[in-house]
C-alpha cells in the first residue's frame, strides 16, 4: 500500500471572507486540486481534507484522494472558532490517518494549512495543545493570515510557518492557491523534508513570510468592520463592510454583500460598539437597493430605508415591532460583528 500524504486545509468562513473572497477561495481550491492531479506523484500520495470554521467547525471534505475531493458550496457565518476547528482536525487525524506499526509503515505526517483572518473568537490554546499531542503526530502547520486585521501574535503560536496574504482580491487569492499547489507538490515528493518550504519556494508579491520573532504589531483599530443588516422589504440578511480611513479617522462603506438565509442561525458575536457618526458613505441594500439605513430601538437590528421614506411608521424586519421614524437622533451606537 502507498504511504499517503494527508493534507488538511482549514478554511475560515467568517464574515471577513464574505463575497468575492469566498468565491475566490472556492476557485482557488479547484486550482489546487487540478494542479496536484497533474503531478503523478502527488496524484498517488496526496489525500485532501477540508475543514471549515465560523461559529462552529465542520468537515467539508473528508480525507480522500484528489479525484474525489469535491468541495461543497461554502457560505459565511459569524464567528472565527479556530479552536473548534483544531479539535475537529485532531479527531479527523485520529480517525483517518494510518499509524505506523511494528510491521507496516503508516501514512506520512499530515500537513496542515490554515487560511484565516487571524482573530479567533474561541479558546484555541487548549485545542492546540491537544492537537500537538495527537497520535499519529502532525507535520508542519502553515498559517496564511488573510486581509488587514490578522493578529500574528496569535497565529505564530499556532503555526510553524506564518504567511501574510494581505490582499483579498480574486487575483491575489488565485496566486495564493498557485503557491499552495506548488508547495504541496514539492512536499509530496519529499514528505519528510518539510522544514524549509518557505525558503525553497519563491513567494509571490502578495504573499509575505512573517518573522515569528518579530510579528507585525496588531493594530487596535480594526481596518475593516462588519455590520449585519436585514432588508426591510425582503427580510433577507446582508453584510455591510466598512474600511477605516486613517487620514479622516472614519469608516467608509466599501461594499454590501447578500448573505444566505441561515446566516443568523448560529447567533452573532458582537464587537465593541462604535458611534454611527463615524460611518460614512452610501449603503446600498443588495436586495431592494435602498440607500439609507436605520436601527431598531428595540432589538438593535440594522435595516435598509428609502432615502425619501414616506410612511411615518415602519416595521422592524427582525423583531416586527412597529417603529416611529425619527431622523432627529443626534447620535447612536452600532455593534459590529466580531468577524
Ligand atoms: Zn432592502
Ligand atoms: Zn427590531
Amino acid at each position: 500500500m502507498t504511504r499517503r500524504l494527508p493534507v488538511y486545509v482549514l478554511l475560515d468562513c467568517s464574515e471577513s471572507m464574505a463575497g468575492k473572497t469566498l468565491d475566490a477561495i472556492e476557485n482557488g481550491y479547484y486550482t489546487l486540486v487540478s494542479a496536484l492531479q497533474k503531478n503523478p506523484y502527488a496524484l498517488e500520495t496526496v489525500y485532501l481534507s477540508v475543514i471549515t470554521f465560523d461559529a462552529k467547525a465542520k468537515v467539508a471534505v473528508e480525507l480522500c484522494d484528489l479525484p474525489s475531493a469535491k468541495l461543497p458550496r461554502l457560505s459565511v457565518h459569524p464567528g472565527t472558532c479556530l479552536g473548534a476547528a483544531l479539535d475537529l482536525l485532531r479527531q479527523s487525524i485520529e480517525k483517518e490517518v494510518v499509524k505506523t506499526t511494528k510491521d507496516t509503515k503508516g501514512d506520512w505526517r499530515p500537513l496542515i494549512f490554515i487560511l484565516t483572518d487571524g482573530q479567533p473568537t474561541d479558546d484555541w490554546q487548549g485545542p492546540l495543545k491537544r492537537l500537538k499531542a495527537v497520535k499519529p503526530s502532525i507535520g508542519y502547520i502553515y498559517a496564511i493570515g488573510c486581509g488587514d486585521d490578522v493578529d500574528f501574535t496569535i497565529l505564530r503560536e499556532i503555526a510553524d510557518v506564518c504567511l501574510h496574504n494581505k490582499e483579498l482580491s480574486t487575483q491575489a487569492l488565485a496566486k495564493l492557491f498557485v503557491w499552495l499547489s506548488a508547495s504541496v507538490n514539492t512536499l509530496s515528493q519529499s514528505p519528510e523534508g518539510v522544514v524549509s518550504l518557505e525558503k525553497s519556494l519563491p513567494l509571490n508579491q502578495g504573499l509575505v513570510l512573517i518573522d515569528k520573532d518579530r510579528p507585525p504589531k496588531f493594530s487596535e483599530i480594526r481596518q475593516r468592520v462588519f455590520l449585519h443588516f436585514t432588508c426591510r422589504k425582503q427580510c433577507q440578511p446582508y453584510l455591510v463592510v466598512y474600511r477605516y480611513n486613517q487620514d479622516l479617522n472614519y469608516y467608509m462603506c466599501q461594499e454590501t454583500i447578500s448573505l444566505s438565509d441561515d446566516f443568523f442561525s448560529s447567533g452573532t458575536m458582537k464587537a465593541p460598539a462604535i458611534d454611527a457618526n463615524s460611518l460614512q458613505g452610501e449603503v446600498e441594500c443588495p436586495y431592494c437597493h435602498d440607500t439609507a439605513w436605520g436601527k431598531c430601538g428595540f432589538c438593535g437590528n440594522l435595516f435598509c430605508l428609502s432615502e425619501n421614506q414616506s410612511e411615518s411608521t415602519i416595521t422592524c424586519p427582525m423583531c416586527k415591532t412597529k417603529l416611529g421614524l425619527s431622523f432627529s437622533e443626534p447620535s447612536f451606537d452600532v455593534e459590529p460583528s466580531q468577524g
